[in-house]
């Protein structure tokens, strides 16, 4: 379907949980987290419904994370159900990668296509403490079975935070020399505890140079259809990638809209505006109605973010909204 603005939107993102195996400094306090009450967070049923309901939208692509979305139970039988729900096109995974060494082959047989692994730092000790308690070889060994699960292609998602693994980049980009991976470095947004962290903040430009990329032409054809911009060279077996929320940012051609894990669709990722979904499948309401709903809120997504203006706000954790 289109939104007002005339932009195709097919891929919605679902976050299934807020909870998490890891405590990321950037996307989570310190002192505890308020975590949703268990009975907001849509059950397996209701988000299987959803599904339903926006492929008779148009919607093809679904993207499922959180919070740790393998971290959630019956994770396997529910992304086996919405493979198998006519429409669905393209079903992805996004994860920091813990639960991976034994589940990946699990994901592939379940329907899922391709999977975003989340990992900052190639270093135990540094993982450790940005995550607070991490082992990043079980991220690595799960980079390796997703490769050999066929989970095609695999992406890596680097967050870069300036005074902690700027000088990694090098490494990151390394990898993707050697492996087909496409290592995707990503701009720190002021989102939730972040906001709070401006400095931490490392421009694209600026992780180009480091890299010796200045010059290179990107490409656009690594499958996806997101935001990154791909630079591969002679020799690479993977890309590397550039997102950039802040620097320059990709409203105009933006397709996608997100479920929180409390059933509120989010039409943009940078807008408090919120619809609330569970409401409406808790309720009377047919499939019917909840499809104009959701179109309702999609044709009304923003033209734009303002998250580089110093009063934006990101009112709730990554982890709710679903990075
Ligand atoms: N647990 C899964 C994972 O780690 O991939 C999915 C949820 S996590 C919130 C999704 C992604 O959001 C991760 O790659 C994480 O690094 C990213 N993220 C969290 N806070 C961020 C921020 N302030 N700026 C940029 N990316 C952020």
């Amino acid at each position: 379907m289109q939104d007002q603005f005339k932009r195709r939107i097919e891929y919605l993102r679902i976050s299934i949980t807020d909870r998490c195996n890891l405590r990321c400094k950037y996307c989570m306090p310190e002192t505890g987290v308020n975590w949703l009450p268990h009975e907001s967070i849509l059950s397996y049923e209701e988000i299987l419904r959803l599904i339903r309901i926006t492929t008779s939208l148009g919607f093809k692509r679904f993207r499922i994370t959180g919070g740790e979305p393998l971290a959630r139970k019956g994770i396997l039988d529910f992304l086996g159900e919405a493979s198998r729900i006519p429409g669905v096109e393209d079903l992805m995974l996004t994860t920091n990668g813990i639960l991976l060494p034994e589940m990946a082959f699990d994901l592939k047989a379940a329907g899922v296509n391709r999977i975003n692994i989340s990992l900052d730092t190639l270093n135990p000790e540094r993982f450790r403490e940005i995550t607070r308690g991490g082992d990043v070889q079980k991220v690595i060994q799960g980079v390796y079975r997703s490769l050999e699960a066929g989970l095609h292609p695999v992406k890596l998602n680097v967050v870069v935070v300036r005074d902690f693994n700027r000088d990694e980049l090098p490494q990151f980009m390394e990898l993707a020399r050697n492996y087909p991976l496409h290592v995707r470095f990503i701009e720190l947004m002021p989102i939730g505890i972040s906001s709070e962290h401006r400095n931490d903040f490392v421009p694209i430009a600026e992780m180009k140079e480091i890299l010796g990329l200045e010059g290179m032409k990107p490409k656009r054809d690594i499958k996806g259809g997101g935001p990154a911009e791909y630079i591969t060279s002679e020799g690479f077996e993977g890309s590397i990638g550039f997102i950039s929320a802040l620097s320059r940012h990709f409203c105009d051609t933006c397709n996608r809209v997100r479920l929180t894990a409390d059933g509120k669709l989010r039409p943009c990722l940078h807008s408090a505006k919120e619809v609330d979904l569970c409401q409406a499948l808790r309720g009377e309401k047919t499939d019917k109605e909840i499809a104009e709903l959701f179109a309702e809120a999609v044709w009304h997504k923003p033209a734009e973010h303002h998250m580089n203006e110093e009063a934006w706000q990101g009112q709730r954790m990554m982890s709710q909204i679903g990075g």
